[in-house]
């Protein structure tokens, strides 16, 4: 058995910061394949957020500069939540790593979870490439991501190491 971690709100859970999801089927008929199970987890709401919650962005970079202190994740309104962003992503990988997660399958765009691109902490609507932080971090430990575009891919890699 393979397992998957996966951005909760990809499976249905109304987590994201509107209260809302963004169910994906593709995503969802991956955790039904034989073989696979998986391991929904909203860095956010790990962190301590609550849902709904202020629209966030990074400011000042992306992920990895999150981690590196060149940058922050502000509200529309200017306030810091990055110990939130922080703490939830390491509770992520923590939680990945005592599970034995393989693989996960993240939101893009999100500030925790985006894989390429976040939004630029302007609130404009406007990306700039690079991981969310719990991205990031997960990345960062090695583990294979791929965001709700790229499922195919990792059903290559899971074909691959069976
Ligand atoms: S933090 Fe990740 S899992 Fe939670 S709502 Fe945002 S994109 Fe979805």
């Amino acid at each position: 058995m393979t397992l998957v971690l996966v951005s909760a709100c990809l499976l249905g859970r109304t987590c994201r910061y509107d209260g809302g999801a963004c169910y994906h089927e593709k995503v969802a008929a991956l955790c039904r394949r034989p073989g696979v199970a998986c391991l929904p987890i909203c860095p956010e709401i790990l962190g301590g957020l609550p849902t709904p919650r202020p629209a966030a962005e990074i400011s000042g970079g992306h992920g990895g500069d999150v981690w590196s202190g060149r940058a922050r994740v502000r509200t529309a309104r200017g306030e810091d939540v990055t110990p939130a962003f922080i703490s939830g992503a390491r509770r992520t990988f923590n939680l990945a790593r005592q599970a034995g997660v393989r693989a996960a399958i993240l939101k893009e765009r999100s500030p925790s979870c985006g894989k390429h691109y976040v939004y630029d902490g302007t609130f404009r609507g406007l990306l700039t490439p690079g991981p969310g932080v719990t991205a990031a971090l997960l990345a960062r430990q090695g583990l294979p991501l791929f965001n709700e575009e790229e499922v195919d891919a990792l059903v290559r890699l899971l074909a691959e190491r069976d």
